[in-house]
Formats: C-alpha cells, sequence, structure tokens
C-alpha cells in the first residue's frame, strides 16, 4: 500500500519521497520460521500521523518466550553457530549487511511508518549505520581471543573468551532497527544465540530484517525474534531462568524492575542503556550561531526521543538573550510535517502516550512559571505532532529541567561560572552524555573531565560511530555498547590452569 498520506495542506510542490512499501512480516520468528503466537493473538501497530492502524502483529507471551528461547538455546548448545569458525560467522553477518543495503529504501520507509521520524534521517543516517554496525562487529568475529597469563609457579595460564550462552535483548521504539543492530551486532559476534523482543510500537523493522538473516545464511534459532508487550513478554525474557545474559534500552523505571527479575531469576548479567538528561552548555567564547544550531539539533533529532537529547541548554548569562532569541528563532522555522515528505525536519511522536508525556512536561512548564518562548501546542488535528517548544528562564528545581521529557522540549538555563555550571550539570540522577561549547582548549578539558557522562561531545552533538562506546553514569545505566566495549558484554572469559612439569626454558 502506497504512503500517500499529506501533512497540511497539500500543494503540488510537496513530493513524497519513499518508495511503495508494503508489511510482508508481522509474525514471530522462531526457530527459522515466522510463526503465530501460541495464543493465536495480535495486537495493532499504529501509523504516528494518523492513529489509524498499520498492521497487527503476532503478540508473543510467556509461551512464545519459551519457544524462542529452547530454539535459542538448541541453536547455541548443538550449534552450529559458536562452533563455526569466527570467518565463517563474519561471512554471514557481511552478507547481511550488503542485504540491509540493497533494502534500504523499504527498510527506512518502514521504520518510519511505524516510528514517525523522516524517511531522509532513517534512508541516510540510521541504515546505513545499521550496514556499517554489522560490518564493524563482522570485523571483531575473528579477532577475539583470550591471553597466556604469567602466573607465579610453574603453570601454563591462559584465558579463553567464549560466548555467554543466549542473550535476551529488549529493545526501545526510538531508534527500532539501530538498537536492533547495536545488540545484534556484538552477540553474533562472539557467538551467541539471541531473543530479542521489539518495542511494541514499532516491531515491523526487525521483522524484515530478521527474514534477511535467513537469507544470509543465519542458521535456524540463532536470531529469534518475538513482538509484545513488557510486561508479559519482556518480564518472561528478563526472568528466564535459560537466559544467560540480558541486555536492555529503554526507562530507567523499567531498568530497575529488569534488573530486579534478573536478580530473582537466575542471576543474569545485565547490561542497561537507560534515560538521560543530558547538559548542552554553551561558554561565552563559543561560536553563539554554530552552538545555536547544534542545541537545536541536540534536542530536537528525532522528534526529541533521544535517551541523551541535549535536554538542559545551559548557556553563559553573557550570551544568554542573543542564544535565546536566536534558539527561538530557529524552533519557529523547524519544518513540521509527514515525515515522508522532501524536507520535513521533524515528524510526529510516536504514539498517543507519548504525545500526552510531552503536553503534560509543556503544561507543567508553563505552570512553574518558565517563560514559553514559542511553541507547546498541537500541530494539526490528528497524529501526534507537536510545536518546536522553546522555554527560557527555566530552574533546576523545575520539573521539565529534571525529568526526561522525551518530545521537542528545549529548556534553556541561565549560568555565571565554570564551578556553578559543573555543579549543577552534574546535580541530576543521570549521567548519559553532555555537550561543552567554548572555543578554550583549557575549558574544554576541565569540563569534559569533571562532567559525570558517558559521553561528552565538545563542540559538536550526537557523533556516533560503530567504534565509539555508549553508555551511562549514575541511573543512565551500566555497560557499554559499541566499539571493543561492547564485547564484553557478550563473553565469558575462562582459565585454563596447566601445570608445567618440564619447563622448557628452565
Ligand atoms: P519502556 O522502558 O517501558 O520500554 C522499553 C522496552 O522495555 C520495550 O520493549 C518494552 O516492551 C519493554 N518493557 C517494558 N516493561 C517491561 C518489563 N516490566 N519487563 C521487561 N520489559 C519491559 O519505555 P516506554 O514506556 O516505551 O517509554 C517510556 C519512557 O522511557 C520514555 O518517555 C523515555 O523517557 C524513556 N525511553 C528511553 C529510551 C532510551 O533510549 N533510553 C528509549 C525509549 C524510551
Amino acid at each position: 500500500s502506497r504512503i500517500v498520506w499529506r501533512f497540511g495542506t497539500s500543494s503540488a510542490a510537496e513530493e513524497v519521497i519513499s518508495p511503495s512499501v508494503q508489511v510482508s512480516y508481522t509474525k514471530l520468528l522462531i526457530d527459522g520460521n515466522f510463526v503465530d503466537a501460541a495464543s493465536g493473538k495480535t495486537f495493532p501497530t499504529r501509523d504516528p500521523r494518523t492513529g489509524e492502524v498499520i498492521a497487527h502483529v503476532a503478540e508473543g507471551d510467556v509461551e512464545d518466550i519459551n519457544r524462542a528461547v529452547k530454539a535459542a538455546r538448541k541453536a547455541f548448545d548443538e550449534g552450529p553457530w559458536p562452533k563455526m569458525t569466527a570467518y565463517e560467522r563474519s561471512r554471514v553477518m557481511l552478507r547481511f549487511a550488503d542485504l540491509v543495503e540493497k533494502h534500504s529504501e523499504e527498510l527506512a520507509a518502514l521504520e518510519s511508518w511505524d516510528n514517525g521520524k523522516t524517511y531522509e534521517q532513517a534512508l541516510t543516517a540510521e541504515i546505513p549505520m545499521v550496514a556499517r554496525l554489522f560490518r564493524y562487529y563482522a570485523g571483531w568475529a575473528d579477532k577475539i581471543h583470550g591471553l597466556t597469563v604469567p602466573a607465579d609457579g610453574n603453570y601454563h595460564v591462559q584465558t579463553l573468551h567464549e560466548p555467554i550462552g543466549v542473550a535476551g535483548q529488549i529493545i526501545p521504539w526510538n531508534f527500532p532497527l539501530l538498537m536492533f543492530a547495536w545488540k545484534v551486532g556484538p552477540a553474533l559476534a562472539c557467538g551467541n544465540t539471541i531473543v530479542l523482543k521489539t518495542a511494541e510500537q514499532t516491531p515491523l523493522t526487525a521483522f524484515y530484517v530478521g527474514k534477511l538473516f535467513l537469507e544470509a545464511g543465519l542458521p535456524p534459532g540463532v536470531l529469534n525474534i518475538v513482538s509484545g508487550f513488557g510486561a508479559t513478554a519482556g518480564a518472561s525474557l528478563a526472568s528466564h531462568m535459560d537466559v544467560d545474559k540480558l541486555a536492555f534500552t529503554g526507562s530507567t523505571d523499567t531498568g530497575k524492575v529488569i534488573l530486579g527479575l534478573a536478580a530473582n531469576s537466575n542471576l543474569k548479567p545485565v547490561t542497561l542503556e537507560l534515560g538521560g538528561k543530558s547538559p548542552f552548555i554553551v561558554f561565552e567564547d563559543a561560536d553563539i550561531d554554530k552552538a545555536v544550531e547544534l542545541a537545536h539539533f541536540a534536542l530536537f533529532f528525532n522528534q526529541g526521543q533521544c535517551c541523551c537529547a541535549g535536554s538542559r541548554t545551559y548557556v553563559h548569562e553573557k550570551v544568554y538573550d542573543e542564544f535565546v532569541e536566536k534558539a527561538k528563532a530557529r524552533a519557529l522555522k523547524r519544518v513540521v510535517g509527514d515525515p515522508f515528505k522532501k524536507g520535513i525536519e521533524q515528524g510526529p511522536q510516536v504514539d498517543s502516550k507519548q504525545f500526552e508525556k510531552v503536553m503534560k512536561y509543556i503544561r507543567s512548564g508553563v505552570e512553574s512559571n518558565a517563560t514559553l518562548e514559542c511553541g507547546g501546542g498541537q500541530v494539526g488535528d490528528r497524529g501526534y505532532f507537536i510545536q518546536p517548544t522553546v522555554f527560557s528562564n527555566v530552574k533546576d528545581d523545575m520539573l521539565i529541567a529534571q525529568d526526561e521529557i522525551f518530545g521537542p522540549v528545549q529548556s534553556i538555563l541561565k549560568f555565571s561560572d565554570v564551578d556553578e555550571v559543573i555543579k549543577r550539570a552534574n546535580d541530576t540522577r543521570y549521567g548519559l552524555a553532555a555537550g561543552v561549547f567554548t572555543k578554550s582548549l583549557d575549558t574544554a578539558n576541565r569540563v569534559s573531565r569533571a562532567l559525570k557522562a558517558g559521553t561528552v561531545w565538545v563542540n559538536c552533538f550526537d557523533v556516533f560511530d560503530a567504534a565509539i562506546p555508549f553508555g551511562g553514569y549514575k541511573m543512565s545505566g551500566n555497560g557499554r555498547e559499541k566499539g571493543i566495549y561492547s564485547l564484553n558484554n557478550y563473553l565469558q572469559v575462562k582459565a585454563v590452569v596447566t601445570p608445567l612439569n618440564n619447563p622448557a626454558w628452565i
């Protein structure tokens, strides 16, 4: 079905740039087959532009997680995946990356349709990064090895880096395929098998790439994909006794629940990538126009639905008024509309729940006497579009400066000196990311070392690469994803100690 819905008044100049796309895969991928949920139940996934149903998708539950874990267990214990050579595994991953590229237009259209992100963003940034991540981790597959350890006494000691087993992975809806890649890439490179649960808002693209993986030659049972809800399918995966490791991305509240489920079942190790309230600090010597543009990008990118969004914009008092004026002008220029059209910068929020949540925070900002510079309302009268919103005169104790809003709402705060801003920037339960804008190398070095955040971007923001680790301090999570660091999440280290009766060199 061709996507032709148009936002606002349609005109001949409005060009729809996506290809035709159909929903071909709506069933659970278990043991290499697309199957109905054991209960036969389905749930709707909706178009955030209109709220209309796109497709009905199998609703996985406890029994389906059991089936998927059983398949993953068998594929791990009996092979062939962990027993294949690392080179063969990397070949499968490389073939998969090629297929992602070949199907990038359909994938981008499906991602945009299910999530509301712009087709251009999905096509030019996210899908290429998915292919890049799998190539990066394919490159690691045959470079993972242990050490020879110089231990006291006459012993030969070596460490073996083994796959950990069946990995359970629970992903969110804001970057459905990218989060899939961050988790599946390293797990496969290390030789694990997987049961992945997609977010209930965005199940479509994972099934599509599941099919591409089979085409690439991934053996049945290595990657099982279950759509379903958190409290049922998600909780069952987190508490499963036969899952050896769990990786989760989502809210901090759910992260706590998941850690409890893992602790109360088999104590499986858990990596968590949770929320954030990242400071974006603009010093008086910064290039203000560039800082305004990047602060805008840092917050509004992906409809503000980024865990690392620069959602507390701290600006030095000497440049504060100029910055606020320019930030407002930039937000007013932001093009909101149908994400399938050319030149659109912002689509709808993912669903009615997120829409309502963001609107509630906007009301809270107004009620707490922050200055509403622009925006604050819905765009149009259907779907989940929100006006780009800017608040100035925001104080640290306001809810909009403390909670993760996860929407297109920029909060601008004023500061006077470097010690003060470091203290205020760190005065949060989160610690995912931060931005520092200054021409002074000393200020950049000092502040980036003082900030309690997993990533500090200096004079840039949202620079991602397969090789750059990402993760949080404090309640933003534990463990790191991407880069070499992610491999540790999916490896078991075994020390093998053997007596040396006649060491050759003695
Ligand atoms: P969520 O944490 O509830 O959902 C994320 C994933 O966890 C989904 O797959 C969901 O099905 C699953 N889940 C939910 N409850 C579970 C449970 N009890 N056991 C196991 N799995 C469970 O997030 P949400 O409700 O979709 O969004 C709420 C807020 O979370 C957002 O407003 C935002 O602040 C934050 N969020 C953060 C990120 C991030 O990238 N860090 C991503 C999405 C949402």
